[in-house]
């Protein structure tokens, strides 16, 4: 089936009991046992499983083409597991510009507790040759990147993980399922910040793995998710629900604009540098034009001889809301090295942006003015 089918009707099953067409949402923290002491439906408890998780696990597992999701309270919560689920004083290797959280999870949070990180440019397949070693259990791939656009090649590095023993996980938030197959190209594990495209409204947190086989990996995950608990509650899972109906237009509404506006001002002389994997310009346009079947609705712009004339051109936004996160229907605008602190790799300049679904011309006159 097309992921468009798939995103209206998988987890989207006609209320057996009341035949509504709208999913019902389960507050129920408990269930009851039948007198024979068996659960109608397997369901004991919230924390371990509830309708609504299951129905968007469900649809998840379809949507990126695995056998197994598990669902968070958050992308972070998300990551954390998979990093867990790999066991004490594992060695990871990661890209040195991943999600800010992400980076600071495996170096603050699970550094003290002997998770081994070696951080390197994933676009430089060398390095990454370099930065393998026999107990690595990890590489943790992020493509498109955080704040600059790099593009990882997944097949590549997939087959070098593997080379090593070690799984390959690509945090597929940016590109979506709609743009990129990351089990297709090789891949073990997809997590998602749910909270961006998948949601698409900015009005819920969430995140999930999924994994392309159900085996001894997907088990201490699930372990981890049941037995921690930084699950979604049923309103959350639903609201997700609801998003995903409509990502793949979305996603694709998103991405046209957000090409027509990467077209649009690296033709402006007044912009120093626009990073959209989707230029010809771009470094890895190549790459990025064999695994994606489209280049997305993230780009990053470098405007403004100095931070300050950059955070004033973002501030002189109409349209644009400056405000951080993405994949919502509302264009966002971020000055990316301020939020990040003084530990960020983002150039001073460097303005990234979410497209959203206003009309092209409006986004394209809202920059003009602000750029004046
Ligand atoms: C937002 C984001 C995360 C973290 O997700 P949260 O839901 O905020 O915890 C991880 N990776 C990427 C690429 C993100 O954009």
């Amino acid at each position: 089936m097309h992921i468009e089918t798939l995103a209206v009707h998988a987890g989207h099953e006609v209320d057996p009991t009341t035949g509504a067409v709208t999913p019902p949402i389960h507050l129920s923290s408990t269930f009851a046992r039948e007198s024979d002491g068996s659960y109608r439906a397997g369901l004991v408890y919230s924390r371990y499983a509830n309708p609504n998780r299951l129905a968007l696990e469900g649809c998840l597992s379809q949507l990126e083409g695995g056998a197994a999701a598990a669902v968070f309270a958050s992308g972070s919560s998300a990551t954390m597991t998979l990093i867990q689920a790999l066991g004490p004083r594992a060695h990871v290797v990661a890209p040195h510009d991943a999600y800010f959280g992400t980076t600071k999870l495996l170096r603050e949070v699970f550094g003290p507790w002997g998770v081994d990180t070696t951080v390197v440019d994933m676009t430089d397949l060398g390095a990454v040759k370099t930065a393998l070693r026999g107990d690595t259990k990890l590489v943790w791939i992020e493509t498109p990147s955080n704040p600059l656009l790099r593009v990882a090649d997944i097949r590549c590095l997939a087959e070098l993980a593997h080379s090593v023993g070690a799984i390959c996980a690509v945090d597929n938030t940016w590109a979506t399922p709609v743009l990129q197959r990351p089990f297709d190209l090789g891949a073990d594990i997809v997590m998602h910040s749910s909270t961006k495209y998948l949601g698409g409204h900015s009005d819920v947190l969430g995140g999930a793995l999924i994994a392309r086989s159900d085996g001894e990996l997907f088990s201490a995950i699930r372990a981890i998710q049941m037995n921690g608990g930084a699950v979604p509650s049923p309103f959350e899972c639903w609201l997700t629900l609801r998003g995903i109906r409509t990502l793949p237009w979305r996603v694709r509404a998103q991405t046209a604009n957000a090409l027509a506006l990467a077209q649009h001002l690296s033709r402006d002389a007044r912009v120093e540098a626009v990073h959209y994997p989707g230029l010809d310009s771009h470094p890895q346009h190549d790459v990025a034009r064999r695994q994606m079947s489209a280049f997305g609705g993230m780009l990053a712009v470098q405007v403004g001889a100095s931070r300050a004339e950059s955070v004033a051109i973002a501030s002189r936004m109409r349209v644009f809301t400056q405000a951080t996160s993405l994949g919502g229907t509302e264009s966002l605008i971020e000055h990316r090295a301020s939020v990040e602190g003084p530990a960020t790799h983002a150039p001073e300049n460097l303005l990234r942006i979410s497209v959203g679904l206003e009309h092209i011309d409006d986004l394209i006159e809202d920059f003009e003015s602000a750029l004046t």
